[in-house]
């Protein structure tokens, strides 16, 4: 199978340390298997994205050493991949999602989601939207329209399916599809978001291994069935784990830089750094410590990536910057 990967960073601030790692990742994943590495630019979030933080995700990427084969900068005709500039394929989709039911039109206003949210969080249920407007007529449509509401799209989850994700990392994991809830995936505005825009892109890009964050597990339920209402191939998933300090709590700047420009600011080297990003929950096979980028092409897997969180140990990143 030809491998293509991506990393796809919203470019709501620089690039972390756990941003540039599941670049790496994908990086060094693609480049041990003659794969493809797309770089996209997720800017659906319009208050916090900024041109800014997507020039800085770029210098810390080139700085590392990690390149891109289709994308922003690329060259040829791939690209460039902003999802701000996609809409018009976004909406294509919505449209036969919304054509063949796998989706609706929701007029419900903020303050009646809060109510439900709370009549049920008082209930001691999960808050998720109860489909009120799943079975809306085009008379209660138009009322709503003459009202002046605009509409989002919400994606109709399936009742009583399990959603098994066998995860490269995490191995078999399972989520309910009754603890979803209808969620949203066109804002009012027109505006793609996330769990959406991410599983169209994929698909039209032919990504076959998501290698992501962690904190995107909860998502994946969410996407999974958006590809099997479309009918399309789900690829693999590899969710890698936490970055914590050496507590085991959450990284804080006390901790050392998270943005990695500072490291560059500092005079570190970005092979050191490369380095020490890698072994952020990748252990290599043998006793080796220090590596080259070339050397990690050839050495890294993904069965070496443990689910268990990384550990982010400045006085490591020291030693190994040492070395160099
Ligand atoms: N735009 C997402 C983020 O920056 C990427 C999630 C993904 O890789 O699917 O967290």
């Amino acid at each position: 199978m030809t491998v293509k990967v991506r990393f796809a960073p919203s470019p709501t601030g620089p690039l972390h340390i756990g941003g540039a790692r599941s670049a790496l990742f994908n990086y060094l994943f693609a480049a041990g298997r003659g794969g493809t590495f797309v770089f996209r630019i997720e800017d659906t979030d319009l208050e916090r994205s900024s041109r800014e933080s997507e020039q800085d995700i770029m210098k810390a990427l080139h700085w590392l050493g990690i390149t891109w084969d289709e994308g922003i900068d690329a060259g040829g005709d791939s690209g460039p991949y902003r999802q701000t500039e996609r809409l018009d394929t976004y909406r294509e989709y919505t449209d036969k999602l919304l054509q063949n039911g796998h989706a609706y039109l929701c007029y419900c206003s903020e303050e009646e989601l809060e109510q439900e949210r709370q009549e049920l969080s008082s209930r001691g249920e999960t808050p998720r939207y109860l489909g009120k407007c799943r079975t809306l007529t085009a008379e209660q449509r138009q009322v709503y329209e003459a009202e002046g509401r605009k509409p989002v799209v919400r994606f109709r989850v399936p009742e009583d399916q399990d959603i098994v994700i066998n995860d490269l990392v995490r191995g078999k994991v399972i989520f309910e599809s009754n603890g979803i809830g209808d969620y949203i995936i066109v804002k009012s505005d027109g505006i793609p978001t996330y769990n959406y825009a991410v599983v169209i892109d994929d698909v039209l890009m032919g990504i076959t291994h998501v290698v992501r964050g962690e904190e995107h597990l909860s998502n994946t339920p969410r996407q999974v069935l958006i590809y099997e209402a479309l009918g399309m191939k789900v690829p693999d998933f590899a969710h890698i784990s936490l970055i914590l300090n050496t507590e085991g709590r959450k990284m804080s700047k006390r901790d050392g830089d998270t943005a990695v420009m500072d490291y560059f600011h500092k005079g570190y080297l970005p092979e050191a750094v490369v380095n020490f990003i890698a072994l952020l929950g990748w252990s290599p096979s043998g006793e080796q410590e220090f590596f080259t980028i070339e050397e990690l092409k050839k050495e890294f897997s993904l069965e070496k990536v443990s689910k268990s969180p990384a550990v982010f140990d400045l006085n490591k990143l020291n030693y190994i910057n040492a070395h160099y």
